[in-house]
């Protein structure tokens, strides 16, 4: 279908700024195509789940951190924002945090918890965690919620943080993603009061309804599930070179197909273009959630917003989940990236060089943009951030690589890019690197435009 500027693109900017300040981003797993490098995680997880009555949950989360830093721990930092992202202090209840039967000390500030060891923690040792809990998903919540009998659970346990020369951890900013987590792998046990569809980070293998199993994925970030009502959903199954793509949208949807097709068609263009997506499923949830996780996505359910939305989340596979990086000092680093490949995308799907970077314009011109990218989530407020991160930086590469060779000199950069940095966590002062070494001659005042020196 034809796209049409204005009131579309219009509507589709004001409905990511109402969701992006209540709402925002995400993914799903699998398994078994992983090569070596991408297996060797440091985190595991072994949780079990148990979901009393619709959306009310008893979870026991045990995580096995290894210390692959330089330095001793005396603690540990982990994401556990259940409470931050829906202002209710009641959504998650702890009732103990132990190691080895030893109950622990914490404190739970902002949606970070850290827990003190009662050791050091020395370089290349390993201790394990366990967090019990009980969780309580709201109607209409923020990323995790629930709608009727259909649950989603996002960042809904406690998610180790990246320790780099000391833990990496903000307060809870709902504009973006104020959390980060490592790469880990879990093994997931649910048991349901009733049959659920099962859509997770995990594979989860072809949709039948079931209430209870185990859920085994590898090479994770946040791990993401959904339970689903069967009776509410409609699926189709698609295969995109080794991957299966499930989508999922409402019973009563009439866009089954057209969500398919472009997410195959969105899907196919990244992995030819940019990288082998090396997992086995993708899942797609039309809940318009607007948010990636790994290996799942969640979508619009209105047809004119696919192109800018969905083909974003699909995006985000590679830049946030495959490649990844601070969202809260440097959240161009995926985003804009995202934005930037999903405008290489659309204009490629359109036949042209330009018209897959209307959203961008919008967002540019949807106010001032920071004179720089890198800034904090905090010292953005959201029309800015969104302006400056989804609008100017992918227009600015947008212009730059107009003068290298187009939209395709484009996509070599990002494919050299992904080979470099797949299952890595990349900094500013890297892609600076990498950038300046790709492109002949001194690129710094291309840089220092819009990166802080
Ligand atoms: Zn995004």
């Amino acid at each position: 279908m034809k796209r049409t500027l204005g009131i579309v693109l219009l509507t589709a900017i004001i409905i990511i700024l109402i969701h992006s300040y209540i709402q925002i981003h995400s993914n799903e797993p699998t398994d078994e195509m992983l090569n070596d490098d991408a297996l060797s995680k440091s985190t595991n997880h072994a949780i079990d789940l148990e979901m009393t009555e619709a959306g009310t949950f008893r979870i026991s989360a045990e995580v096995m951190v290894k210390n692959d830093s330089q330095e001793s721990w005396s603690d540990m930092a982990f994401f556990f924002v259940p409470n931050e992202m829906n202002s209710k202090s009641n959504v998650a209840e702890v009732n103990s945090i132990s190691s080895a039967g030893h109950q622990m000390d914490y404190e739970l500030n902002n949606g970070v918890l850290f827990i003190e060891l009662d050791s050091e923690l020395l370089p290349g040792k390993q201790q394990t965690i366990l967090v019990e809990y009980s969780l309580t998903v709201p109607e209409d919540g923020l990323r995790l919620t629930r709608s009727e009998n259909n649950i989603y659970l996002a960042h809904w346990y406690p998610m180790l943080a990246e320790y780099d020369t000391g833990w990496q951890v903000n307060a809870y900013d709902p504009k973006g993603e104020s959390y980060e987590t490592g790469y880990g792998d879990y093994a997931i046990t649910y048991r349901l009061p009733d049959e659920y569809l099962i859509t997770t980070s995990a594979p989860d293998g072809p949709a039948q309804a079931s209430s209870s199993g185990t859920l085994i994925g590898k090479t994770i970030k946040d791990f993401y599930a959904a339970f689903l009502n069967p009776a509410d959903w409609q699926v189709t199954e698609r295969k995109s070179g080794e991957t299966e793509l499930r989508v999922f949208v409402p019973a009563e949807s009439a866009i089954l197909e057209e969500t398919a097709e472009l997410s195959v068609e969105a899907f196919a263009f990244f992995e030819q273009n940019i990288g082998d997506y090396p997992f086995a499923e993708l899942d797609l949830i039309a809940n318009d959630g607007y948010m990636e996780y790994p290996n799942i996505v969640e979508v619009p359910m209105d047809e004119a917003l696919l192109d800018s939305i969905l083909v974003h989340e699909i995006a985000h596979q590679w830049f946030y989940y495959l490649v990844s990086n601070d969202p809260y000092e440097n959240a161009w680093l995926d985003e804009s990236l995202t934005e930037f490949s999903t405008g290489l995308f659309l204009s490629d799907y359109y036949g042209d060089e330009d018209s897959g970077f209307q959203t961008a314009q919008a967002y540019k011109a949807s106010t001032t943009p920071k004179p720089y990218a890198d800034l904090a989530l905090d010292e953005f407020d959201t029309a800015a951030y969104y302006a400056t991160i989804y609008g100017e930086v992918p227009l600015l590469m947008k212009g730059f690589f107009d003068q290298q060779g187009g939209n395709e000199a484009a996509l070599e950069f990002l494919a050299a890019y992904y080979e470099e940095f797949q299952f890595r966590r990349v900094t500013k002062q890297q892609f600076r690197d990498f950038f300046e070494g790709y492109f002949e001659g001194d690129q710094q005042e291309f840089l220092n435009s819009w990166l802080q020196t």
